[in-house]
C-alpha cells in the first residue's frame, strides 16, 4: 500500500489567537486523515516584522517592554489551549527570551549584521513552534518538533537562503521519516534554515511556504505520494490583483510553470521559490483558505493542467517601479554592454523585474522597483562606459508593468495582438513590452496612471471572470 504525507503550512494569520489554535485540530482531523504529517508553523501574525525592527533599531533603543509584549502574547495564548504542558512550555519560552535578549544585546555592542538579523527574526518560527508542539500533544496528537536547522540546508546567504535539496533531503530520511514511520507527527518551524557556514539563517520573507515544499521534496520517494497544503487567509490565486479588478476570480487549478509566474511577478501570496522543489518532485501544492475550512473552493497547483491550460491564466500588475532605458548608437555591435549593464545592477544588488531590447541594439530598456531608482541610476552613471557623452540614460518613474500568464500562450498565435488591440482600443499606450522565449508570460509597460485600466482590459479580453 502506498504511504500518504501531507505538509501543512500554517501561516502567520492561522495561529494568530487560541481560537485559531483551535481550528488547527480541525484542519488536522479533516485533511490530515490517516495520512503521515509534517505541521510547519510560520511565527504568529506581526512577529516577524516587530523582531525585524527590534533588530534594525536595537543599536539604539533597548527593547524589554516589546519583548515582554511578544512573549506575553504567546504566554496568553498558553493559558487558553494548554493545561498540563502550560508551566514546560513557558519555561521553553523563558529561555528561548533570554537567547533572543542576548542577541539585541550584541546587537547594541557590534551592530547589526546579517547572521544577528537572521537568528533575530527566525525568534518568531522558534516560538510558534514550541507552542504548536505542546499544543498537539495537549490535545492527545503525539508530535514531536525537530529543528529546521537540523534539517534545511543551504549554500548562501543569512536572510534569503537557498536550501541544498539533496542533503536537506537526506536529513528528511533520518531526522523526521523514522518518527513519521513511528505514529509521530512532526512539527518544523517555518522560515528558519542552516547556512554554508554553519549558523542559523533565513529563507526569506514569507519563507515558510519554502519550507514546506522543501520538506516535501525530501518526503517524497517511490513508496509514498506526498501534498504540500498552504493555510493562509484567502481562498488562493486569482485572475488578476483584486485591487485594479474587483471581477478577479479564484484560479482553481494551475501548473507550477504559471503559479511560478505568478509568484515571481509579486503575487505576495507565495514565496517566489517555493513551487521549485515541488515541481521537482511532481508534488501538489494547495492553497487553502484557513478560515472557511469546509469550503472546496482552493487553489490546486500541480502539473496535471497543462494539457488543458486556457491561453491565458491570469493578469497582474505591478505599481511601484521604473523604466530605465540606456541609449546610444556607441552600443551597437558591442559584445558585453548588455553583461556590463547587468553587472552594475548585480553589483548593486537591483532586482531587474524586465528587460527589452530592441534589434537596432541601440537601446536597453530595464524595469526595476522605483525605491531601487536613485541607486541604480548613479551607479550606472558613475560606470566608465555608461557614464560617457556617448550614452543618454533616461529614468521615467510614473509607469506600471502588467504581467499576462498564461501557459497556453505557447504556439497560439495572435495572443501579443489580442493584448495590444485590447489596449488600444482604450487607448492606453504600451511603452515597452518583453515576451520570455518560454511564452510563459508578456509583460508590458504602460504609463502608471493607466494600469489599473491595463488590467481590467485585458482581464476583459480574455473573459477571465467568467472562469
Ligand atoms: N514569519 C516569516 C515572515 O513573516 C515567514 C513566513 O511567515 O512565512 O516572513
Ligand atoms: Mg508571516
Amino acid at each position: 500500500m502506498r504511504i500518504c504525507r501531507v505538509v501543512m503550512k500554517f501561516g502567520g494569520s492561522c495561529l494568530k489567537n487560541a481560537g485559531a489554535f483551535k481550528e488547527v485540530l480541525r484542519a488536522i482531523r479533516e485533511y490530515g486523515g490517516e495520512s503521515q504529517l509534517v505541521l510547519v508553523p510560520s511565527a504568529l501574525s506581526g512577529v516577524t516584522d516587530q523582531l525585524i525592527s527590534m533588530a534594525k533599531l536595537a543599536t539604539k533603543k533597548e527593547f524589554n517592554d516589546e519583548l515582554e509584549l511578544i512573549i506575553k502574547r504567546h504566554v496568553e495564548i498558553a493559558n487558553d489551549v494548554l493545561k498540563q504542558r502550560k508551566n514546560s512550555f513557558i519555561e521553553k519560552i523563558e529561555v528561548m527570551r533570554e537567547e533572543l535578549a542576548k542577541a539585541l544585546g550584541r546587537v547594541r555592542i557590534e551592530g547589526l549584521n546579517d547572521s544577528l538579523l537572521a537568528f533575530i527574526e527566525g525568534f518568531g518560527e522558534r516560538f510558534s513552534g514550541v507552542l504548536l508542539e505542546s499544543f498537539l500533544n495537549e490535545n492527545g496528537i503525539r508530535a514531536k518538533l525537530v529543528e529546521a536547522e537540523d534539517v534545511i540546508v543551504t549554500f548562501n546567504s543569512y536572510l534569503n537562503g537557498l536550501p541544498l535539496l539533496e542533503e536537506t533531503a537526506a536529513n528528511v530520511k533520518e531526522k523526521i521519516i523514522p518518527l513519521l514511520e513511528e505514529g509521530m507527527h512532526v512539527v518544523v518551524p517555518g522560515f528558519i534554515c542552516k547556512n554554508a557556514d554553519g549558523k542559523i539563517a533565513v529563507l526569506g520573507r514569507g519563507g515558510s511556504d519554502f519550507t514546506a515544499t522543501i520538506l516535501a521534496y525530501g518526503l517524497k520517494d517511490e513508496k509514498s505520494d506526498v501534498k504540500v497544503i498552504l493555510w493562509k487567509d484567502v481562498d488562493g490565486l486569482l485572475t488578476a490583483n483584486p485591487e485594479y479588478e474587483e471581477d478577479a476570480k479564484l484560479i482553481r487549478d494551475i501548473s507550477y510553470a504559471e503559479a511560478k509566474e505568478l509568484a515571481f511577478f509579486g503575487a505576495k501570496l507565495l514565496h517566489p521559490l517555493c513551487l521549485i522543489p515541488a515541481e521537482k518532485k511532481s508534488v501538489p501544492v494547495e492553497i487553502r483558505n484557513f478560515w472557511r475550512m469546509d469550503s472546496d473552493e482552493c487553489t490546486v497547483i500541480s502539473n496535471i493542467v497543462e494539457a488543458r491550460a486556457s491561453v491565458v491564466k491570469a493578469v497582474s500588475g505591478m505599481e511601484k517601479v521604473a523604466m530605465i532605458t540606456v541609449e546610444g548608437e556607441a552600443m551597437v555591435s558591442r559584445p558585453g554592454t548588455a553583461a556590463k549593464l547587468f553587472a552594475i545592477m548585480g553589483e548593486e544588488n537591483v532586482n531587474i523585474r524586465m528587460i527589452s531590447q530592441s534589434s537596432s541594439e541601440n537601446n536597453i530598456t530595464l524595469v526595476i522597483d522605483s525605491a531601487d531608482k536613485d541607486r541604480a541610476v548613479e551607479a550606472i552613471r558613475r560606470s566608465n562606459f555608461f557614464g560617457s557623452h556617448w550614452i543618454k540614460i533616461n529614468v521615467e518613474d510614473d509607469v506600471g508593468l502588467v504581467s499576462v500568464v498564461g501557459a497556453g500562450m505557447k504556439n497560439t498565435p495572435g495572443i501579443a495582438a489580442r493584448v495590444c488591440s485590447a489596449l488600444g482600443k482604450r487607448s492606453i499606450n504600451i511603452r515597452a513590452i518583453a515576451q520570455g522565449s518560454s511564452e510563459l508570460n508578456i509583460t508590458l509597460v504602460v504609463s502608471r496612471k493607466d494600469l489599473r485600466e491595463a488590467v481590467k482590459a485585458i482581464h476583459d479580453e480574455f473573459k477571465l471572470s467568467k472562469g
